[in-house]
């Protein structure tokens, strides 16, 4: 049976290689968390504290709630916790914490809203050919007349739109659960609470969107289990990354970062990078200078063949035919013209005959896993697999 997190999804659609460390390698580093996962936790610990004391009938006091912030985060600090992130520090990051909790306090004391049916409330729900998701909900609650509610606390430091929260996966999950566990719910409501911002996010799905969600998250599923390479894909968020340091994208850029100034130009693969891009600069250089030249030539040609009458003109070892072709000029792709151009074709019955087949895209499609079993093994039939180096140079980043 496959089991699926959501955070197990994302990761693969953040980086395959950072999936494939974690969940298919299972490699264990030896790691502190980062700052916003510190923060992150210890909020969401108080406020489990917090609502477990309400179901007992016992509201603690705002002051009685920092105290037992200021608690969890000392005891669980260690000068091991990553800051990854310029600029910030922990003792920013505590007070960020004690704002969150004295803004959520301020606005839903005394937490009487609804009833709370439950706090981390796991949950699990069958997809078809055997694949199960399953996660915690933070919160769950319920409302007078079959009303559900998932909240989920956020920390973050950046409000999504109104729209991003409606489309936001991790809510769509959420409500298969609640949909899962209450089929007879009458109205199930998503509730982000952004404390940073006192913001509250309330969205909802509906039955189609969470079919849909359901072939969706089947699909991305199939085609994981139908990778065969996981490659590094590089972001803005790979500071955070566990595997930062043993990432091959990340090693290089670490070893050279350990050299000192004067000695790095000497080090091997960067004297191969910039031999390479010098080379590709100056092969980029005399080719456009090369193609300005022939322009010359060619109009040169053309105006002597024209002067005398010729059509052919000799030289040594080759001869130039000079002729004048017309050429239709058709809409190119990404042109504003070119999705009526194939509408046209496709209806005049004429696309089998003019269109080829794209073999890139057929084999990014084939990668991706989201081919028929059947399409795949006759693809495999018909092809083969080679491993070739491929070197491609951009801009250095940070
Ligand atoms: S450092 Fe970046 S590229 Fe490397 S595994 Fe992590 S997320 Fe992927």
């Amino acid at each position: 049976m496959a089991r699926y997190s959501y955070s197990k999804l994302e990761t693969y659609a953040t980086c395959p290689l950072q999936y494939k460390f974690r969940y298919i390698d299972r490699v264990q580093m030896d790691l502190s968390p980062t700052i916003e996962a510190f923060l992150g936790s210890r909020v969401h610990e108080v406020l489990e504290w917090l609502y477990q004391q309400v179901t007992n009938a016992e509201v603690p006091s705002l002051p009685g709630v920092l105290r037992r912030y200021r608690a969890l985060w000392d005891a669980e600090w260690t000068d091991d916790v990553r800051v990854v992130r310029s600029g910030t520090t922990p003792e920013g990051l505590r007070q960020v914490g004690e704002r969150c909790l004295e803004l959520y306090y301020n606005r839903h004391a005394p937490f009487d809203e609804e009833i709370v049916l439950g706090l981390e409330v796991p949950f699990r729900v069958p997809l078809e050919d055997g694949i199960v998701l399953n996660g915690y909900l933070d919160r769950l609650a319920k409302r007078h007349g079959d009303v559900y509610e998932v909240h989920d606390y956020k920390t973050s430091s950046r409000l999504p739109t109104p729209g991003e929260a409606a489309r936001d996966e991790q809510a769509g999950w959420y409500a298969l659960a609640v949909r899962e566990r209450f089929p007879h719910a009458q109205e199930l409501r998503l509730v982000w609470h952004y404390l940073r911002f006192d913001e509250r996010l309330v969205s909802t799905r509906t039955p189609e969107q969470l079919e849909e969600l359901k072939r969706d998250i089947g699909r991305r599923i199939q085609a994981i289990e139908a990778a065969c390479s996981f490659p590094p894909r590089e972001s803005a968020l790979c500071p955070w990354c566990d595997y930062f340091k043993i990432c091959p994208a990340k090693g290089h850029r670490q070893a050279v970062a350990a050299i000192p100034d004067n000695a790095y130009l000497g080090e091997p693969g960067v004297v191969l990078v910039n031999r390479l891009a010098a080379l590709k600069a100056e092969l980029k250089e005399v080719t456009e200078e090369r193609g300005r030249q022939i322009a010359q030539v060619e109009e040169a040609l053309y105006e002597y063949a024209s002067r005398h009458g010729y059509t052919v003109v000799v030289g040594s070892d080759m001869e130039a035919v000079v002729e004048e072709q017309e050429s239709v000029l058709l809409p190119k792709a990404g042109e504003p013209e070119r999705k009526e151009l194939e509408a046209l074709v496709r209806e005049e019955g004429l696309w089998n005959e003019l269109s080829t087949l794209d073999l890139t895209k057929l084999r990014r499609a084939l990668d991706s896993g989201t081919l028929s079993e059947v399409l795949r093994a006759e693809l495999a039939r018909l092809s083969s697999r080679v491993t070739q180096p491929k070197i491609r140079l951009r801009k250095r980043r940070i």
